[in-house]
């Protein structure tokens, strides 16, 4: 069949799973095993000359199945659906995206070497960086979306470690504001920076836009990080994580991964399988009720401002927003009139959508940010951001929009 020409939905059900090796079974057998049986002594060594890099592959060898550590069939196959939707060579998926974006930074980058980052960036990236890079005297610096270009290599000139720079990483649209940032920007910055002897490494978290509305590759980054624990696993009962690249920086993350052991289990990866065959449904869904909502909130007398990627008007804003993305998305913040009685009077007054943080489930749900999602992050950057006792962020789910609309709206009512 002509994989190439078909749409990644198309092949969510079938892509990479060959039915005559597991007794005709139709969806891939959850393969709860450890380890593999060799079929001879010679076959392991080939194997595991792979494994190790020993060898070239020959053309069409594919690594054959060793140890769950290093492959198990629901990763593998996992792995290669995923590469359709960005259009990736290779995929590892992770036991969270905590532990893919850890694992990407810590291996293009030792110890004196400069990080840039984007702010915020999620918290849990955000104390990695801060914390445990800067352990290993890996310092960073960081932009806002406001930076200019010539502002941004500016900061990383007077760091003194311009020539350490080796990476650069961004999630856009940034949380919980929906800020964006320029990834063909980021790409001029790391040409800027890179030399013969020091490649500079662009990684991009498309968690709240991916892997259907952005594709961070074809603008110039080398690899892409999720959370499959929001969007991709779309159901609120898993924790996971993905990073997607070239055949060449992914086996230098899944050559970590193997030693970190790290790598999701066949449980995680058959749930994810089972998620990705409604993830185009589900996300274009969740599309549509969010722009009802935001259109909903626009208009009502106790919100002050909407946060939301269909409603840009900056003119820099919206060539972004045009370049980089298909859709406004289902996330949405929003300033309600007064402060943090008023927002936790509202978020206490909501039934049907649930107050916790995480989002891209089927369930809609909201939180505030200042408190919870972003209580860690420096005041100055809430102030860059937006983030005050008025912002609420709500995760817009699969629910009917009339209902979810019903539901805000006798909270607000609650406030008055
Ligand atoms: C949730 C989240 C993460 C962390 O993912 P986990 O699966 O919770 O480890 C990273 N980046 C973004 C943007 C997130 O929303």
């Amino acid at each position: 069949m002509d994989y190439k020409s078909m749409k990644p939905e198309s092949l969510m059900m079938s892509y990479g799973y060959k039915p005559s090796l597991s007794e005709g079974a139709i969806k891939c057998p959850i393969f709860q095993t450890s380890t593999f049986v060799f079929n001879s002594a010679m076959e392991g060594k080939r194997f595991f000359e792979l494994a190790y890099g020993l060898r070239e592959k020959d053309k069409g060898e594919e690594l054959g199945l060793i140890y769950s550590r290093l492959n198990n069939p629901d990763l593998e196959i996992l792995e290669n659906r995923l590469c359709l939707w960005d259009e990736a060579e290779d995929c590892a998926v992770f036991e969270s995206g905590m532990s893919a974006i850890s694992t990407a930074l810590m291996e293009f980058m030792k110890p004196g070497d400069l990080l840039l980052y984007s702010r915020p960036v999620y918290g849990g990236t955000d104390h990695f960086i801060n914390h445990f890079l800067k352990k290993l005297n890996i310092l960073s610096i960081g932009f806002h979306a406001t930076d200019s270009k010539e502002q941004i290599i500016e900061k990383i000139n007077n760091s003194g470690r311009a020539d350490q720079l080796t990476m650069i990483h961004i999630e856009t649209p940034a949380n919980p504001t929906n800020a964006l940032i320029d990834i063909r920007m980021c790409a001029q910055i790391k040409q800027h920076f890179t030399t013969d002897e020091k490649p500079v490494i662009l990684s991009v978290d498309n968690t709240y836009m991916g892997p259907i509305w952005q594709h961070p590759l074809k603008h110039g980054a080398d690899l892409v990080l999720y959370s499959a624990t929001k969007y991709i696993g779309g159901h609120s009962d898993v924790i996971a994580g993905a990073c997607l690249g070239s055949n060449e920086l992914m086996a230098r993350v899944k050559g970590l991964r193997t030693f970190l052991g790290n790598m999701a289990g066949p449980w995680t990866g058959w749930l994810l399988m089972r998620s990705l065959e409604t993830l185009k449904v589900r996300m274009d869904e969740q599309a549509r009720n969010a722009a009802e909502v935001a259109k909903f909130l626009q208009n009502h007398p106790l919100v002050e401002k909407v946060y939301y990627l269909g409603f840009i008007v900056e003119e820099k804003e919206k060539e972004i927003f045009n370049r980089q993305y298909s859709s406004s998305g289902a996330m949405i913040s929003f300033d309600i009139n007064g402060g943090e009685k008023q927002a936790f009077k509202f978020l206490d007054s909501l039934k049907l959508i649930k107050l916790a943080v995480s989002l891209g489930g089927t369930e809609s749900l909201a939180e505030h940010p200042q408190t919870m999602t972003h209580a860690d992050v420096p005041m100055e950057d809430k102030q860059v951001m937006h983030i005050s006792e008025k912002l609420i962020r709500l995760s817009v789910g699969v629910e009917n929009y009339h209902d979810l609309i019903t539901d805000i709206k006798q909270a607000l009512d609650q406030v008055n």
